[in-house]
């Protein structure tokens, strides 16, 4: 992708991480290994995605992220409980939240999307500026 990619990609998870205080975003918890996720606003109207920040996610919060793939791969009912504990919904609430999730992102997988970076991400990080030129429209699961 970038050409110093791994180096801002370095720093931003570093950065993300510390600012999460090592826990996960959502869950807070500070067991196994963290991954830094993107988070994206979406314009609906307009089919602009936008690389709003990032968040530090453990693997189950990662998971209920990444719902759609996380199911493909067999992870369907870790997603499940996890969303059940977290909430403290139902199997059946927690099955309908997850296909709200899916027909919205179904139906914005019909559209083509332009890539947007948050200008405050943009001065911190000026790498991401370019971001738009890589990406051809936003990966969600
Ligand atoms: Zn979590």
């Amino acid at each position: 992708m970038l050409g110093n990619k791994a180096v801002w990609k370095r720093q931003i998870r570093s950065d993300t991480l510390a600012a999460a205080n090592n826990c996960c975003s959502v869950c807070r918890s500070n067991q196994g290994r963290m991954t830094c996720h993107e988070k994206w606003g979406y314009d609906d109207e307009r089919c602009v995605a936008t690389l709003m920040g990032f968040e530090i996610h453990c693997s189950n919060c990662d998971l209920v992220a990444h719902a759609g793939r996380a199911f493909k791969l067999g992870y369907g009912e870790v997603v499940i409980s996890h969303l059940c504990a977290l909430n403290h919904w139902d199997i059946e609430r927690a099955v309908d939240v997850l296909k709200h999730a899916m027909d919205v992102w179904m139906k914005r997988s019909e559209e083509d999307w332009r890539i947007k970076v948050a200008s405050s991400l943009v001065e911190r990080y000026p790498e991401l500026a370019e971001l738009p030129r890589f990406i051809p429209s936003p990966i969600a699961y």
